[in-house]
């Protein structure tokens, strides 16, 4: 059995995961253009009839952008919670019944063969989710878009092998930075987004439940830099102890093109011999 985990795109201007186990493929959300989405595919390999599923995290547009064009061009069935979906219809109404498909934060849940638990994140918006994702003994999750640091999703998350984390902002550039008043109260808020610092905390905490690689996403294009974001985050791992690159890969997800995949693969099982001895 193989993962394949790769962002195609991640930060407030669009967002979009490619997840596979084995046959069963699924992007997390689509907050590209329908055409960038088929050419990010295009670059791995496949085509967008080749995905069973987009998991949606939350209806704020860099997630959903794509979603409309996309499914009605190529008939992808898309999952969400009751909350998202009324989101994702006020904006536009024009997706086909039969493919929309709605589940419950929490309740986990079936693609295929992947496992896929939706969790609680907190955020500003209807009913925003994270998604741990396993099949047999390989797992991934992507946590973005969360105000702060809780127990309840980290003790979900952990466990996971790959993980795309967000790493929004440096706390002093939001700080100093050109957004009006509002916008830095809000990103920094509890429901807003996660800051580098954060990101490392909890990253920390996931390597004593085993991750072996680690995207930090969700970079804000004026309150952050790929090279502040890395910086920052792999010294904190250095001071608690844990060697970046050797005991944790960790990449910054690009923000407008696609990253370099994870590939995990499980060796396969052992075939016992029957015990001919008595
Ligand atoms: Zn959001
Ligand atoms: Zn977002």
């Amino acid at each position: 059995m193989k993962m394949i985990f790769c962002p195609l795109a991640s930060g407030s201007a669009g967002n979009c995961t490619y997840v596979s186990f084995g046959n069963t493929r699924l992007l997390i959300d689509a907050g590209i253009s329908a055409t960038k989405i088929t050419n990010a595919l295009k670059q791995l390999g496949l085509t967008p009839s080749d995905l069973n599923g987009i998991l949606i995290t939350h209806e704020h547009v860099d997630h959903i952008r794509g979603i409309y064009v996309f499914t009605r061009k190529y008939g992808v069935p898309i999952y969400a919670n009751n909350g998202t979906w009324m989101g994702i219809l006020k904006r536009d109404q024009d997706i086909p019944m039969q493919y929309r498909f709605a589940f419950e934060t929490g309740m986990d849940f079936y693609i295929g063969n992947i496992n896929i638990t939706p969790f609680a994140i907190p955020h500003d918006a209807n009913d925003p989710v994270g998604y741990m994702l396993r099949c047999g003994r390989l797992s991934a999750a992507v946590a973005t878009d969360i105000g702060h640091l809780n127990d309840e999703w980290i003790r979900t998350v952990s466990g996971a092998q790959v993980v795309l984390l967000e790493a929004n902002h440096d706390v002093e550039m939001v700080k100093k930075g050109p957004y009006p008043y509002h916008l830095k109260q809000r990103i920094l808020s509890r429901r807003g987004h996660l800051c580098n610092e954060d990101c490392a905390r909890a990253l920390i905490q996931l390597y004593g439940g085993g991750v072996q690689a680690a995207f930090l996403g969700h970079l804000s294009g004026e309150n952050n830099t790929p090279e502040v974001a890395y910086s920052v985050v792999t010294g904190m791992l250095q001071d608690s102890g844990i060697r970046p690159g050797e005991e944790l890969v960790v990449n910054v997800a690009r923000r407008d093109q696609i990253s370099d995949m994870i590939v995990l693969e499980t060796p396969p099982e052992k075939v016992r011999r029957p015990d001919m001895s008595n």
